[in-house]
This record gives C-alpha cells, structure tokens and sequence, in this order.
C-alpha cells in the first residue's frame, strides 16, 4: 500500500520553521511520495487513512541510538553516575556478554519503542566490534531494522585504543587496529551502504570518540578514507566538561576548534551530544554545517548538561534530535525526546529557548539533514511518504488551544495511530501487527535474566 489519502487531520507540523512549519488538509500519496497536499477528495478506489483528531508529521528521525543497550536498562551499579563511571560500569563491563541472541532482543526492545513513539529512521551508533564474536553486530542491526520497515544508518563505531574511565582501568573497551577497522567498514559499506537519495540503508564511519577513542594522528587518516568510501562520519562529542578538559590540558584548544584542525569538521559530519561547546564552536559548527545529534535524556539522567541547541540553531547550524543508548536514559522514546529538548533549555534560563514547530523540525528536517537522506524530514509535495500520525485522544492532550503542537509539549507517551516508510506503513492503528509485545516483554526478561547471572 503506497497509495493513499491522509484525510481530517488536526493539523499538519511540517518539519519546517517559521509561516511554513504548520499546514492544513489532506495529503495524497502516490507510489511512496507526497504527491499533493489541499483540500483533496478521494479518488475511486483510493484508500483512505482516517486522520481525524490527530496531528500528522514527517516520520520522527532518532540520530544517535545505541539499540545494544536496550536491555541494560536501570542497572543499578550505574543509576547515580556520572559519564565516566557509567560507561565503564555498565556499556564497557557488559559488552563481553551481549551475545547474538541478547542483541538482537535489545535492537527489538529498541526500535519497537522507537516505531511506537513515531520514529521512521533511526541511526544506530554500534562500537563495540572486536573479533572475539562470533557474529556480527552489523547485520543484527540491519536485520531488525529491515524486520520493522524503518530507514537504517549504521554509524559504524570503533576504537584503536582503550582508556582509563573514572581513573580505573578494570574495564576495557575492544579495540582493532586503524587497518582493521578501516577494511572492516569499508567491507560492511559495501554489503549495505546505499548510497541512492532516497536510501533506506547507510553506513557511515564512526569511531566512538576522537579524543579517548584514536591516536591524534589518525584523526586525518580516518576522515580521508571516510571520504575515499563515500561514508559521512559520526562520533560523540563534548557530552560534558571531560572533553574539553582533556583537549585543552592536551592540545590547549577546545574540542571543536582541535577537531577544525584535523579536518574533522564538515556538512557531512554529526556529533552527538556537544552539551560543552562555547559561543566560538558554536560559530564554527554552524559555519561549517556540521550537524548535532541533541540527546537531552541522556545528558540529564547522566548529569552532563544542557547543549545549546537553540544557539547553534540561531547561528544558522543543524540540530537534530536523539534518544542515546538505553542504558543512560530509561525512556529512549522520541516523545520524552521531544519534550525535554523543549523544556530542558527553559528550566536552564536559556532565553532563546526554542518554539515546539521548531524542536519538532529538528527531529524530522534536522535529523534528515545530519544523516545526509534529502528526501526525508518534511511534510511536502515530492518528499518521500515518511510520515507519523499522531493520535490526540488521551486526557493528556484535552483542554489544549493549540492542539497541533502536543506532541512536543505534551508529548509523554506519543500515540501513533499510523505510521508510514515510502508509503509502506511501521505502525497501523496504534500497533506493530506483526510484533508480538507480550512475547518481546518476556524475551527482554530472559535476557536482563541471563545478564544479571554473569558474575561481572
Ligand atoms: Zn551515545
């Protein structure tokens, strides 16, 4: 089904800003494209998709995830961490056990929540390969995605060195040589990258972090050989004052302006994160259109901050939205997403605090943007039918003037009533059909079961 008309809406946020970024009517479909936009009547045999009382968006873009973290939810050695100690008590003390099978369950866990909350693309950043598995994560995470309908960009991450966390050392990430890694996402590019505009499978080159993760001379070898495959490239970036701490003890400049240096900078270059970035980085970043994958979950359940998003967006910079790994934010659904990257910045004062059509167009135009897929992120006559239909018809959202902007400030649970990729549908009145949510909770509880029996 790639032909249809969306009709009765509420109304339509258009992923746009400004006059542009809410619009009324119907939304007609042809073969997987947004063909017309109006007061439209159905044609004969033309299936329609009831809209009433709902608001219609472009399908939500989650930029930066770590689905492997899906059932290392709430453990509890790392609930009142901070950054360093969180990741090296839990992602860096559990990698050696995320098996196949505990992979996958978790990229399920994951992208279900994701599709139930009205994400049609979603890009995983996976770093922990190492050739003690006996499986590959790669295709774990396209096999799921392609079991779901959703787009895919594997931000395939990696490191050639280990690290000291919070001073201790007893936990180690797997590393690979920079040959290693290079040829491994350059074989991994060539089974999946697509490099079409309209793409539903991408790869980009992602080592973990440039600082903790890669020899300083490295840096311009991997953004090269990342241009050579066509990839862009993906990393975390400034999550909290850590960064910069360490680049200006090192390299006395600030994260940003050291990457500039290295080339590591570009439009088709998105960090995550970047919470400590000062009013000069934030000139570069959006002078050089490199994009930010804002992750407010993560960095508020972890202590790190409140990224300025609405300063990179006034610069004229590209700000996208994401949920982060699981492990770091029990809630990694887009509507809490959207809620705090509303919010967030008002309780911090920040008093260029973003409108709600705005933080919803970075979670569609933004998020499309920083992962290079042009036809994606707005709601327009020859962009491709990703689109979510968000129900309105929970108390949550009665008694509002304005329903049309609910889903950012009301967000909560989001409830989609519909959901579609290319016009082919994710979710269909309200459910996955062909996911069974009761067996996926018990498969999620053998796994967290099994892990909780490893003496770690
Ligand atoms: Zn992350």
């Amino acid at each position: 089904m790639t032909n249809f008309l969306i009709k009765n809406a509420e109304g339509i946020l258009t992923g746009k800003i400004g006059q542009e970024a809410r619009a009324k009517g119907d939304i007609r479909v042809r073969d997987g494209v947004i063909a017309e936009l109006g007061n439209l009547e159905a044609k004969p045999g033309e299936k329609v998709i009831d809209a009433g009382g709902c608001v219609v968006t472009p399908g939500l873009v989650n930029s930066h995830h770590h689905l492997f973290q899906s059932c290392l939810k709430a453990v509890p050695s790392g609930m009142n961490e901070t950054l360093a100690a969180w990741l090296r008590l839990v992602p860096v003390t559990h990698w050696p056990y995320v098996d196949e099978d505990v992979m996958r369950v978790s990229a399920k866990v994951g992208m279900a929540e994701l599709v139930l909350s009205g994400a049609t693309t979603v890009s995983d950043h996976h770093y922990f390969y190492s050739d003690r598995y006996d499986y590959d994560p790669s295709e774990v995470l396209f096999d799921v995605a392609g079991d779901f309908g959703t787009r895919f960009v594997l931000a395939r991450g990696s490191a050639t060195k280990t690290r000291k966390y919070d001073g201790d050392n007893s936990a180690s990430v797997p590393t690979e040589s920079l040959e290693q890694m290079l040829e491994s996402v350059a074989a991994t590019a060539q089974r999946w990258h697509d490099p079409a505009p309209d793409s539903m499978r991408r790869v980009a080159l992602a080592p973990t972090t440039p600082t903790f993760s890669v020899d300083i001379g490295e840096l311009k070898e991997i953004r090269q050989a990342g241009r050579d495959m066509g990839l862009r490239l993906h990393s975390h970036l400034s999550e909290n004052k850590d960064y910069a701490n360490y680049t200006l003890a090192n390299y006395k400049m600030r994260p940003v302006h050291w990457l500039a240096e290295h080339d590591w900078l570009g439009e088709d270059v998105w960090f995550a994160h970047m919470v400590d970035i000062d009013e000069s980085e934030v000139k570069v970043l959006a002078e050089t259109g490199t994009g930010m994958s804002h992750c407010p979950q993560a960095n508020a359940r972890l202590g790190s901050g409140i990224a300025p998003t609405a300063a990179l967006h006034a610069a004229g910079g590209t700000v996208s939205l994401a949920v982060d790994g699981a492990a770091a934010n029990e809630a990694a659904d887009m509507g809490t997403t959207l809620y705090l990257a509303f919010a967030l910045p008002r309780a911090a004062n920040q008093n260029i605090a973003s409108r709600a059509e705005t933080v919803l167009s970075w979670a569609t135009a933004g998020g499309g943007k920083v992962l290079g897929l042009d036809t994606i992120g707005t709601i327009e006559v020859g962009k491709s039918a990703d689109i979510a239909i968000f129900d309105l018809d929970t108390p949550r959202y009665f008694g509002q003037h304005d329903a049309v902007i609910s889903p950012v400030i009301s967000a909560g649970d989001l409830s989609v009533r519909h959901s579609f990729v290319q016009g082919r549908p994710l979710v269909e009145n309200g459910k996955i059909p062909w996911l069974d949510l009761t067996e996926l909770r018990h498969e999620a509880r053998r796994v967290v079961e099994k892990l909780k029996s490893i003496e770690l």
